[in-house]
Order: C-alpha cells, then sequence, then structure tokens
C-alpha cells in the first residue's frame, strides 16, 4: 500500500509539473511577440545595422524589457552592473570585419572600429544556479541599401522577440514560485550578420564560465514558412541538437511529442549540406567550445535579406508554437535532474 502510495504521488507529480509547463508556454503571447517585433522591425530603426543609432535604440529597447521583467543585469561596469556588454569591430576595406579582444583606447578611437553591443538578461535559478542554460537570438540586421529599409522582420526580429517573451515568462514562473532550478542567460547578440561577431566576442569573454553553460538554445529566423512547406506549416528545421550531446536530441524531440508536435525536420543537419547552416548562425561559437546546442530556423524564402523581410508577412501563430517547442525545450533543460550528456 506504502508503495503504491509512493508511485501515485509520483505520477500526480510528474502530471502538475507537465501542468505547469503547459500553463506557463500557454501565457507565450503573440499580442507581445507583434508588439515587440512591429517596433524593431519598424522602418524607424532602419535595418538595426550594427554600429548604428538605431542598433542601440533597439538595445536599450531589449534591456528596457529584461529590467521591467526583473530580470537581471550581469554585466560588470564601473560601478553597477549593465545588460549591455559593449565590444568593438574593426571594418576593413572591401567591409570585411572582425571582432577586437583586446583594444586600447586609442585603437578604440580609431575611425574604422564601430562601437556596438550584445545585451543580456540574467535570472538566476535555484539549487542548480552555477549550471546556466543560454537562450539567444541575434537583434542586428543589415541596415539600408539607398535609403530603403531592409527592416529584418524574420532576421532576426523573430528570435529576438521570441527570446525577449521567453525571458518575461521564466521571470513570471520564477516570480510564482517555479523558477528553473538552473540559471537561464537570455542573450541579443549584435554583429552577426557582419560574421558572427558579437557570440565570437562574448564566448571569449563569457560572463558566466563557459564550462558552467550546460547548453545554448539559438533562434535565428522563426516566423515564416520555407517554399516547401507553403501548405504544411507546422514545421521547424532543427539543425545540431545531436551533433555534441544526444540526450539534447532525444529530449527535444520528446518535448515536441509530447506538447507542440510540429514536424522536426532535419534536412540542413548535415555538416556537409551545401547551405553549411550549421556554421551560420551564433550558436556555433557555442558548438567550438563543445557546448550542446540546438539552432531553429525557419528555412528559405525569397524575402531574406530584402527589403521585403517585413512585419506584414509575420505568421504569428506559428512563431509562437515555435517559440512554444524552444521554451518547453528550454524547461526541460533547466528543471532536469542531470547534466545534459
Ligand atoms: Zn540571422
Amino acid at each position: 500500500m506504502k508503495k503504491y502510495f509512493f508511485f501515485l504521488l509520483l505520477l500526480v507529480n510528474a502530471v502538475s509539473d507537465e501542468l505547469t509547463v503547459t500553463y506557463f508556454a500557454e501565457t507565450i503571447s503573440i499580442a507581445n511577440l507583434q508588439s515587440n517585433l512591429t517596433f524593431l522591425a519598424s522602418d524607424s530603426l532602419r535595418g538595426r545595422l550594427t554600429g548604428s543609432k538605431e542598433q542601440k535604440i533597439a538595445a536599450a529597447f531589449i534591456a528596457k524589457h529584461f529590467q521591467e521583467h526583473g530580470l537581471e543585469a550581469i554585466v560588470s561596469g564601473d560601478t553597477t552592473n549593465s545588460y549591455f556588454q559593449p565590444f568593438y569591430i574593426k571594418q576593413y576595406f572591401g567591409k570585411q570585419h572582425s571582432v577586437m579582444l583586446n583594444p586600447t583606447d586609442k585603437m578604440r578611437r580609431a575611425k574604422s572600429v564601430i562601437a556596438t553591443e550584445n545585451v543580456m538578461g540574467f535570472l538566476e535559478g535555484t539549487d542548480k544556479k552555477e549550471e546556466v542554460l543560454v537562450i539567444s537570438a541575434h537583434y542586428d540586421h543589415i541596415g539600408t541599401k539607398n535609403g530603403i529599409v531592409f527592416n529584418g522582420a524574420d532576421d532576426d526580429g523573430s528570435g529576438t522577440v521570441a527570446m525577449m517573451e521567453m525571458a518575461r515568462v521564466f521571470s513570471e514562473a520564477k516570480k510564482q514560485g517555479r523558477g528553473p532550478r538552473r540559471s537561464i542567460l537570455f542573450i541579443a547578440f549584435a554583429g552577426e550578420e557582419f560574421g558572427l561577431l558579437g557570440s565570437e566576442y562574448y564566448v571569449a569573454k563569457p560572463v558566466v564560465p563557459l564550462k558552467n553553460t550546460v547548453c545554448d538554445l539559438n533562434i535565428d529566423m522563426i516566423g515564416r514558412i520555407d517554399n516547401a512547406y507553403l501548405d504544411k506549416k507546422e514545421y521547424i528545421f532543427l539543425i545540431g541538437s545531436d551533433k555534441i550531446s544526444q540526450e539534447l536530441h532525444a529530449l527535444s524531440e520528446h518535448n515536441n511529442e509530447l506538447y507542440t508536435k510540429l514536424t522536426l525536420d532535419y534536412s540542413y543537419n548535415s555538416e556537409s549540406h551545401p547551405q553549411q547552416l550549421y556554421y551560420r548562425s551564433d550558436h556555433y561559437n557555442f558548438a567550438k567550445n563543445h557546448i550542446p546546442i540546438i539552432f531553429y530556423f525557419d528555412g528559405e524564402h525569397p524575402d531574406y535579406h530584402q527589403p521585403t523581410d517585413d512585419v506584414d508577412k509575420i505568421d504569428f501563430g506559428l512563431l509562437r508554437k515555435r517559440a512554444q517547442l524552444v521554451f518547453y525545450t528550454a524547461w526541460d533543460i533547466a528543471n532536469r535532474e542531470g547534466t545534459l550528456k
């Protein structure tokens, strides 16, 4: 009888955990995704080119969001901590760029140097708080050409607002006593379009030790529909989930089967795929450091890197569903007993 009762209790706990995560996942809001993206991808942000005044407006907007929702500033500054991690980029003739790891004051002032910043918000965990999950997206895009704005609603406004919304919801869960066991670091990277430079800088100067960083879930374009899926839109491309941790891959599949039921397409997963997607967004800098990653991606559409990558073409229902898949996966990674192997 006692044994039976114990199993019953386990079952009740499992069901209540499932109800809890579903409760919070359901609060991921289309209205929030839409209003944040409408701002970030508006013409007034002029394509969020790294180093531009408008990129800094976007950075301030994301930092304010973190602050309003109770995320911690974790970058140590002179007197107080900051949400911004400043860094410098050297621009060469022919528009090549490279990140500067230890520039002197004199080097920073050079005309060919671009000053920019990553933005991050930290949510401290409970009994496993030393271990950190990263949820990332890049908020920069490619600016303007001949006065025409490249709004970058999908690339990567969609990932940025999904990350912001997850930060809000995880923080809300914590306020209600259901905060994650592991800590979560939410990062909006700059310099991605110049060659993954924000994440390159981050892994060189991490704010929490890389050895304690258990995973990076990186979102880069999740608001549109690939040419091949126009009539069956409930899908997402996953890249890299099985490369460093088989447990991560299994956990990701399991959460999708249990909750979101999207078609998980691994067409781009091979490292020898001609498009080389595994190497093409910020997760790769974590993967290089042997940190398990998943890259969430919606595929190809004619507006990629065009001025027509606009908010009115985003499928917000689908964006929310994909954000929920990332959320369930993140919840599981942050709360499970063992570290990913
Ligand atoms: Zn992108």
